[in-house]
């Protein structure tokens, strides 16, 4: 094996205290097989996470940390770390060791066969039935939607070569899903597999309503089908009105005036069905236009509060 590479690896931290330290005992021996560097994106985190990584900082300098100023969000730390990353092969990896880091040497050794993107796939996940049902789904839906084909099961924990760095870094988008980034960019892959275990430490920062949000964003970045399925509903919708329109018509004009007011009961679910649509349509291109309106404002996406040993 070729050793004569710089390794880095991101890890993205919110509200990680008491489990760098368990982190680092699993994480370190692998990666000083080689040459490398840690680089920790603390996500603005408000417990003792940064003090933590500190005592680590000090005494290494390949363990490097950024500082958020707030919470941003973990596709914005990572995005963050892979600017920052100077490794020919940059992996990234959960902070609360879901993600096995002992699979880096695999992944190593996978990269240097010549493959450019190497994902950990999850072979099993012992986590909620919640969890891996709602995940699940998500694949299916975006899968379904999407013309770039985001692989299954597969999360952010994954290596990728310096040119696939690169392409990232270049992407202007500030809404990142970065799954879909990396997929897109249609590189050479290749798998590993581990069973993702429950955490060790703390609670997971990715409750239902973070996750919906999460989802939502992959989608409308990775397709406008939505905005065509919205089109194609609101002609559905015109063509059974004006069928309606004649048929009521019809009634006025050949049929006696006993039976003029019925028909109360069409109305209102006509009414019913037709405003509802259009409230689905607009909500759809709603979602599309609060993307174009953030991408317009260009804000940085993130602030850093501290550098340590970059
Ligand atoms: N994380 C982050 N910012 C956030 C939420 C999470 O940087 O706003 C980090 C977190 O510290 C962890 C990783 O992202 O290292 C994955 O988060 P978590 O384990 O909570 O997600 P799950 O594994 O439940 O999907
Ligand atoms: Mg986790």
């Amino acid at each position: 094996m070729k050793k004569d590479f710089l390794l880095s690896v991101i890890v993205p931290v919110y509200n990680e205290e008491g489990g760098i330290g368990s982190l680092m005992e699993r994480l370190l021996p692998v990666v000083e097989q080689y040459k490398y560097e840690v680089i920790f994106v603390d996500d603005g985190s408000k417990d003792g996470t940064v003090a933590d990584i500190k005592v680590y900082t000090e005494k290494n300098k390949h363990i490097k940390l950024i500082s958020f100023v707030r919470n941003f969000s973990h596709q914005t730390a990572l995005t963050c770390g892979y600017l920052h990353a100077q490794g020919d092969a940059v992996v990234s990896i959960d902070a609360d060791l879901q993600d096995p880091p002992e699979l880096i040497h695999e992944m190593i050794l996978k990269w240097q066969e010549g493959y450019k993107v190497i994902y950990a796939r999850r072979s099993a996940r012992h986590e909620s039935l919640f969890k891996t049902a709602t995940a699940d789904m998500f694949y299916r839906l975006i899968n379904f939607l999407s013309d770039t084909e985001i692989p299954h099961n597969v999360g952010d924990f994954r290596l990728i070569d310096r040119d696939v760095v690169e392409m990232l870094n270049k992407l202007p988008e500030h809404a990142r899903f970065l799954r879909g980034l990396v997929a897109w960019g249609g590189f050479s892959s290749a798998y590993v597999s581990f069973e993702r275990k429950e955490r060790v430490n703390g609670e997971t920062h990715y409750p239902f309503k973070k996750m919906m949000g999460f989802a939502l964003n992959g989608i409308v970045s990775f397709s406008s089908k939505p905005l065509r399925f919205a089109t194609h509903v609101g002609f559905l919708c015109a063509v059974l009105g004006f069928v309606g329109i004649v048929y009521a018509i019809s009634r006025r004009l050949f049929l006696p005036h006993e039976y003029w007011v019925t028909g109360w009961t069409t109305i209102f679910v006509s009414i019913m069905f037709f405003g509802g649509m259009q409230l689905i349509a607009i909500g759809i291109i709603g979602e599309y236009i609060s993307r174009i309106y953030t991408e317009l404002q260009n804000r940085p996406q993130f602030l850093v509060k501290e550098k340590v040993n970059i």
